[in-house]
């Protein structure tokens, strides 16, 4: 059964990691998906892997927003409408020990990026859905760090707590139009923002310690782990699931 026929989506971040399972993932279910990153190397050869047919890459800077306004528009420009928002570029920042190192340019990126991106995909979003009665789904890649604080930096983890506000904040003001807004909150996966910031140095040593430091043991979390659960957020089968916070930690958050 395919879950997002006839759908479009936007992919934030979508051009590696989470983005690009999670792209693969929606247009095997019959969507068409627009690829916003930065990464325009990866999000090219994404669409020339997938085809033109089904997706569309746009360079954006979520910090910027005229550039996520404009992904929202060469969206609707190509396919039509926007049914998903998937939230989802986002960066690690320094992992400094204590809250005496912060320093302004750290907190400031990681906060533009992570939580100012965040609540432009989701203005953009709401304008089109809204005037054209789209029951449409936000979703925001939130993290772990949402419930377990202290697991990750400063900012970050200030930065993904305060998109997990934003998004049940917004949830009730959209959910007058039949919008949902939710988040998923992956734990540790081996992406490239994770490696670059632990400093792994290959994707087999990174799955190993991911696999070994969770709760259930041996059992990977993966890129495609996450995109099945936000193929579930986006469907039509999650119709009245809104304004919850999905996390995928193999219950790491309860001990
Ligand atoms: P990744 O590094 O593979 O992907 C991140 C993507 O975001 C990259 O393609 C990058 O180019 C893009 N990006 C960065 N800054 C951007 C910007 N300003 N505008 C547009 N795109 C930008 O890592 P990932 O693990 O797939 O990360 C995706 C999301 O998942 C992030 O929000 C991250 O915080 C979150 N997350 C990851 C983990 C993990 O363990 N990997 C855990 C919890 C949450």
């Amino acid at each position: 059964r395919k879950w997002l026929e006839d759908k479009v989506a936007l992919i934030t971040g979508g051009a590696s990691g989470i983005g690009a399972a999670t792209v693969r993932l929606f247009v095997q279910h019959g969507a068409k998906v627009t690829i916003a990153d930065i990464q325009d190397n990866l999000g090219t050869s994404l669409v020339q892997e997938i085809g033109t047919e089904h997706t569309i890459f746009v360079h954006c800077n979520v910090a910027i927003e005229s550039d996520v306004q404009y992904a929202v528009d060469a969206t609707v420009a190509k396919f039509g409408k926007l049914d998903i928002m998937f939230s989802n570029a986002g960066i690690a920042g320094k992992f400094t020990s204590s809250i005496l190192d912060v320093d302004y340019d750290i907190i400031k990126n990681v906060l533009d990026v992570n939580t100012v991106g965040a609540f432009f995909c989701a203005k953009h979003a709401a304008k089109v859905m809204i005037p054209t009665k789209i029951k449409g789904s936000i979703i925001f890649t939130a993290s772990s760090a949402t419930v377990i604080c202290a697991i990750a930096p400063h900012a970050y983890a200030a930065s993904k707590c305060a998109v997990l506000g934003l998004s049940k904040n917004i949830g009730v003001e959209l959910g007058k139009y039949g919008i949902k807004v939710n988040c998923v909150s992956p734990h540790l996966i081996s992406t490239p923002i994770v490696m670059d910031a632990l400093g792994i140095v290959d994707r087999e040593t990174g799955d190993k310690w991911s696999a070994e430091g969770g709760i259930l043991k041996g059992v990977l979390l993966d890129e495609e782990e996450i995109a099945k659960a936000v193929l579930y957020l986006a469907s039509d089968d999650s119709k009245y699931v809104s304004g919850i916070n999905l996390v995928l930690d193999g219950g790491y958050s309860t001990t």
